[in-house]
């Protein structure tokens, strides 16, 4: 199955190296990212294997615009008039107005070992060699809680992209955090929470000061873009994230 249960109403769905958390109020849905271009069909499977349909999609909730989260957007919108939100400052790059990230060659180059060589066979396969965009996203439409299901709360958190945001949903108590902090990524030798490898963060400095932003949430489950769910809490999810990026 590409999907598990996070807590009542909230499940998170697995693309391809990446998850997605969908949110559910009566029959309605949101959906938290959209993964790798062709990770639609593994969307539209387990909506349906819920018992829903992609038209219960109320809304699309950008974190950030890599090609590992904006992968299905387009679809969504072109095939079932799904609207999609982000960020004020994520919105250009999501419309592809700029890039903000690495390359897979510049991550093969970089990080080349058989496991990463692994990674990019798979995400060439899901459609990450190709341009993506998303030109129908607009920004949240309030301040605050969204009307939206699940009323997610955009937590800004700056650094990976320069408009990044995480999202909590407070009645389940779980917060999604896109890549402003992952818990496991192909690329990354660590397990645990854990920032991103420097060469996917538009800005690690702004990355670290982003993981504050978790300081005043109260959540025990966190479902990062890239890895397991973690149960502890995001505080000391966001302190270990910290501790590991400077040292400590
Ligand atoms: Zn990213």
């Amino acid at each position: 199955m590409q999907y598990y249960q996070v807590a009542d109403d909230v499940f998170c769905l697995r693309g391809t190296d990446v998850n997605m958390v969908l949110a559910r109020e009566g029959g309605a849905l949101t959906l938290i990212d959209a993964g790798w271009l062709k990770d639609a069909d593994a969307i539209e499977r387990s909506v349906r294997a819920l018992g829903h349909r992609p038209e219960d999609i109320a809304a699309v909730l950008l974190s950030h615009a890599h090609l590992d989260h904006i992968g299905a957007l387009r679809h969504l919108h072109d095939r079932y008039g799904i609207p999609a939100y982000t960020a004020p400052a994520e919105v250009g790059h999501a419309r592809g107005e700029y890039h903000e990230s690495a390359t897979p060659l510049d991550v093969i180059r970089r990080a080349w070992k058989p496991r990463t060589l692994a990674w990019a066979v798979r995400i060439a396969a899901a459609g990450g060699l190709r341009e993506n965009s998303a030109p129908h996203i607009q920004p949240f439409p309030t301040e605050g809680v969204l009307d939206l299901p699940g009323s997610p709360v955009p937590i800004p958190c700056a650094g990976h992209t320069s408009g990044h945001s995480a999202f909590h949903l407070p009645g389940a108590g779980v917060v999604a955090t896109g890549d402003a902090l992952v818990t496991a990524h192909p690329t990354s030798n660590i397990e645990g929470p854990q920032l991103l490898p420097d060469f996917f963060n538009h800005s690690t400095g702004g990355a670290l000061d982003g993981l504050a932003a978790f300081d005043a949430i109260d959540a025990d489950l966190v479902v990062p873009g890239h890895g397991p769910l973690w149960k502890d809490g995001i505080r000391r999810a966001a302190e270990i994230a910290r501790d590991r990026a400077t040292g400590n």
